[in-house]
């Protein structure tokens, strides 16, 4: 079968993000477009590559910060002139900041900061692609809900969890909760259009957020990340789940 529908994820210059655009290519009855969307365009060079050896799948490699409204006004209207009546079938929020504050070394600036990009930021992404999400959900011929009809992916962490609370990262770990406070209320908002949204951890991964010590390599986070992705139905709306098809508590 040829590849069909469209796909926009943040933070597709580096780690998860990059390596999701990489495994999404060479995915059978993948996305037709891929939307990778990069803060800076200075450091694209293995994102181009990509694009460069991609035969039947279509990347736009897109400048945007997630934290800047008109640049995510702009970038909708590229979007739509792109992917036209059919929408936008999956949005994966993956942009993410970590300071790796502590109690002591926490300020008003950094807490800010990640709060701006993960929950700011995911918020305004959302609302911005919405109703082209919603076209994508009127489009489609898929049944029930899926990641590849119309899908919002919020990219957490158990850092997240309240339950599971270690007390590190203590900024961080803030933003990811509010984060996943924030998707069961969009998964809510969104649920009678018939999209599905839901929260994702990829596991403590080997980038330059999670460092070499981490256990996941990113290549087996985004193989499972996938894998995930194409099962979740409407049982998997608004929940909290990781790279091995885990419920995490909140
Ligand atoms: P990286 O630091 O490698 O990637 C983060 C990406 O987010 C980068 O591409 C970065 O761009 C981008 N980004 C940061 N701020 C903005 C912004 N304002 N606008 C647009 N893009 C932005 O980390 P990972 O790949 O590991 O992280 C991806 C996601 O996974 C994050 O949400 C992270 O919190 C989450 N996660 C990661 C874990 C891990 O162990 N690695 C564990 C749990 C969750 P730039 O390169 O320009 O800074």
């Amino acid at each position: 079968m040829s590849r069909t529908g469209s796909l926009l994820i943040t933070g597709a210059n580096g780690g998860i993000g990059l390596e999701t655009v990489r495994q999404l290519v060479h995915m059978e009855n993948g996305p037709q477009h891929i939307f990778a969307c990069c803060e800076e365009l200075d450091n694209i060079k293995d994102l181009q590559q990509i694009q460069d050896s991609s035969q039947d799948c279509l990347i736009h490699i897109i400048k945007l910060d997630v934290t800047d409204i008109d640049v995510i006004h702009k970038v909708r209207d590229q979007v739509q002139s792109i992917v036209k009546g059919n929408g936008l079938n999956t949005l994966i929020n993956n942009a993410g900041i970590n300071t790796h504050r502590n109690f002591d070394d926490l300020t008003a600036e950094t807490m800010l900061l990640e709060y701006n990009v993960m929950v700011v930021g995911t918020m305004l992404m959302i609302k911005a692609f919405l109703p082209l999400i919603k076209t994508a959900a009127e489009r489609s011929t898929i049944k029930g809900m899926a990641w590849n009809k119309a899908a919002i992916l919020n990219t957490s962490s158990k850092f997240g969890s309240i339950s599971l609370n270690r007390g590190i990262h203590m900024s961080y770990a803030a933003s990811k909760a509010a984060l996943n406070h924030l998707t069961t209320s969009v998964s809510i908002h969104v649920k009678d259009f018939g999209i599905l949204c839901t929260v994702l951890h990829p596991g403590w991964v080997k980038t330059n957020m999670g460092g070499q010590d981490a256990p996941v390599d990113v290549e087996d986070s985004v193989k499972g990340l996938l894998e995930v992705y194409r099962k979740l139905d409407i049982e998997a709306t608004g929940r909290f789940i990781d790279f091995q098809g885990i419920e995490i508590p909140w």
